[in-house]
């Protein structure tokens, strides 16, 4: 006989979103049991926050451990493409709130979340995996193999799943629905970076922000340098598949190669130590037929990820916990609530604004704007709210109608 346990909500992994979510019912005295397969810290990838998801760790009682964690401070985005070179301040924004940010590793980032939702009372559970779901009873029923491989089952009122690229619910209960954005790979690895200070000064390379450089002959290639407070940096490219076909298959000596075919990134690893774990991820972009239902509600990685070149996962992620557990709080006191109105439309809004400037970015019309020498001061300030993670502003223009503004924006910056 398998044992059945309950709770009100039951919550699938412990990433960002998991953890922010947890958080927040603690603050309403939900019940809440949070499942999570690996042990922490675990790898992940997705280093780079935006100052947007500070205001959601404040929500969540979280912003106080993570500001005092010592991780590498970050005020902005800088872009390199064949030597031209622009950057944002996040601190010039057009939204109100956090201009700044950290980059982390996630492995210990994602543990001190989960740690700090514990103190606040969060039941954890390590090593659990959830294997099986049934939604169609009014309170759905988990199915769960714990860390003595041992089955058991647990009844709730709701299922937050905040599985990630584990995509646990859109697995189980067929969710899945491709992806507008095309495939696309990326290879990376942590170097010891050696940047000394004199070499910075030379390059002109400043540690408090992320650098995106575009390769030099593929504008649809581009490179991702992320400073630590370690000594290291992530450093990582985003390409199609195939593109890396013509690269040895030993990333080490693959990403080597790649960072030398970029001149400033070449010279700025010059005594670079590429002597940590390499990875590859690659058909990531991923979505859902629907974000939630009356029993179950899809948060961050486990609903729609499209791409990482701005930076905004982390930030979707918490911001769906946001808004999930505000709806979902709602229902718990008998609230009528409509999951679809209050829940997928609101976050639907800044996953469409990223949209909007990724799909820009590949195609070529966002970057005429980032490299456009003279921006409107304005009109910059608008954009770099956006690139802070403040795309539920829909005050912003550029948030309100993201694809009419970017396009004649676009337009603008290309008549030389
Ligand atoms: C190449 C690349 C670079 C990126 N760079 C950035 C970046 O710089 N900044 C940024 O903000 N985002 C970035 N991202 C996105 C970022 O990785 C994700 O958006 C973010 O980690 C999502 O958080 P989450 O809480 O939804 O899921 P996750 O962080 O993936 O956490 C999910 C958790 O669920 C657990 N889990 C999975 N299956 C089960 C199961 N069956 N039972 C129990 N637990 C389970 C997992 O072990 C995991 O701990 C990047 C993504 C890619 C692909």
């Amino acid at each position: 006989m398998i044992e059945k346990q309950r709770t009100s909500v039951v919550i699938i992994g412990a990433g960002p979103s998991g953890s922010v979510a947890a958080a927040i019912l603690k603050q309403h005295d939900v019940d809440c049991i949070v499942l999570e397969r690996s042990t922490f810290p675990r790898f992940s990838i997705g280093e780079s926050l935006l100052p947007a998801c500070m205001e959601s760790l404040k929500k969540a009682k979280l912003f106080d451990a993570v500001n005092k964690a010592g991780y590498q401070f970050k005020n902005g985005a800088a872009f390199r493409r064949n030597g031209k070179y622009t950057h944002f301040d996040f601190t010039q924004k057009y939204t109100e709130g956090e201009g700044t940010t950290f980059q982390v590793q996630r492995g210990p980032f994602d543990k001190l979340l989960a740690d700090e939702a514990q103190k606040q009372g969060v039941e954890i559970r390590y090593q659990h995996t959830v294997t099986a779901v049934d939604v169609n009873l009014e309170k759905p029923i988990l199915s769960v193999i714990d860390e003595q491989q041992q089955p058991y089952q647990i009844e709730a009122d709701f299922i937050l799943d905040a599985s990630g690229y584990g995509r646990v619910l859109p697995r189980l209960l067929d969710l899945e629905s491709p992806s507008g954005l095309p495939p696309r790979k990326a290879m990376f690895t942590h170097v010891t970076d050696n940047i000394t200070e004199n070499l910075a000064t030379e390059l002109n390379y400043d540690r408090n922000k992320i650098t995106i450089y575009v390769h030099p002959k593929h504008a649809d290639v581009w490179y991702w340098l992320i400073p630590f407070s370690n000594g290291r940096c992530s450093v990582g490219v985003v390409a199609t598949p195939e593109f890396f076909d013509s690269y040895p298959q030993d990333e080490i000596t693959a990403l080597k190669q790649l960072t030398q075919e970029e001149p400033h990134l070449g010279q700025l690893f010059r005594d670079a130590d590429f002597c940590h774990a390499s990875g590859t991820i690659g058909g990531y972009s991923a979505n859902v037929k629907h974000l939630a239902a009356n029993n179950y509600a899809m948060l961050g990685n486990a609903g729609e990820f499209l791409d990482p070149v701005f930076s905004s996962g982390v930030t979707i992620a918490m911001k769906s916990a946001e808004l999930a557990t505000d709806v979902l709080v709602r229902q718990l006191k008998g609230e009528a609530v409509d999951w679809q109105q209050d829940y997928a439309k609101p976050l639907m809004v800044g996953v469409n604004t990223f949209r909007a400037y990724v799909e820009g970015w590949y195609d070529g019309r966002f970057q005429n704007v980032v490299f456009f020498e003279n921006a409107n001061p304005d009109i910059k300030k608008k954009i770099s709210s956006i690139l802070a993670g403040y795309a539920w502003d829909t005050n912003n223009p550029y948030v309100a109608s993201p694809q009419k503004r970017l396009s004649t924006l676009a337009e603008i910056c290309s008549i030389k």
